[in-house]
């Protein structure tokens, strides 16, 4: 945990998280089975840009956390919001989601909730209640903040290797094109695995010491080259 915030405090330091920083993060702490919201949280406010969003008709709307207040700060309930949506033509929706969610409409936008955090996996735009019912009642542009993604790391179950993105996988990419997963008639999971892993595991003679490939029914502790078969 320490280890990870140092890190995060290194990428800090210059005010800016690049890509290639929060990449890098996201995998150290997954390879390290760190908590990741330290990084996510931490690393929040650097991610965010703000935008201006027009609020056309069939806009489909989320909205999260109560206690609502207008730009005057009189406290609106969420019916009272959805009802100035409907009435603006726009759709409420339920849940924030990659392909049916256009905006979250949040009381406190630094909120973490799981519709917030959904938010911030897939660039969905941010706007307080007031200033959405604002941009509504005058008819303007909706001053709205966009978080970049983190992405989630993944560790290959094969080669170990790391990578982000926006969804776990599994197998990564060059182990995936190595075993041909692509082919029309794939061979069941189980045999895949061995005929793909095997042919790149090296080992150490224990013989001669010479480098070799792992062969078919050896063990690592007990492998021999060609040669010493
Ligand atoms: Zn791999
Ligand atoms: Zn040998």
């Amino acid at each position: 945990r320490g280890f990870l915030d140092e890190l995060v405090d290194a990428a800090l330091e210059d005010s800016v998280v690049t890509d290639d920083e929060l990449d890098r993060l996201t995998r150290v702490a997954t390879l390290l089975e760190l908590p990741i919201q330290t990084v996510t949280s931490r690393t929040l406010a650097y991610r965010m840009t703000s935008g201006l969003l027009t609020l056309e008709s069939g806009l489909r709307v989320c909205f999260t956390g109560d206690g609502a207040v207008d730009l005057n700060g009189r406290p609106v309930t969420r019916e009272e919001l959805e009802i100035a949506c409907v009435t603006a033509g726009l759709e409420p929706v339920g849940s924030v989601t990659m392909k049916k969610c256009d905006l979250l409409v949040a009381v406190d936008p630094a909120s973490l909730s799981g519709k917030a955090q959904n938010a911030h996996r897939y660039g969905t735009p941010i706007a307080t209640a007031g200033a959405f019912l604002d941009a509504l009642r005058h008819h303007r542009e909706l001053s709205v903040v966009s978080v970049r993604s983190a992405g989630v790391a993944s560790v290959c179950e094969r080669c170990g290797d790391s990578w982000t993105a926006s969804r776990r996988g599994r197998i990564c990419k060059s182990c995936r094109t190595r075993s041909g997963t692509g082919r029309r008639h794939a061979a069941p999971r189980d045999t895949e695995q061995t005929a793909a892993v095997d042919p790149v595991q090296l080992i150490t003679c224990v013989e001669c010491s010479r480098p070799s490939e792992l062969l078919q029914d050896q063990t690592l502790s007990d492998a021999r080259c060609v040669n010493c078969c």
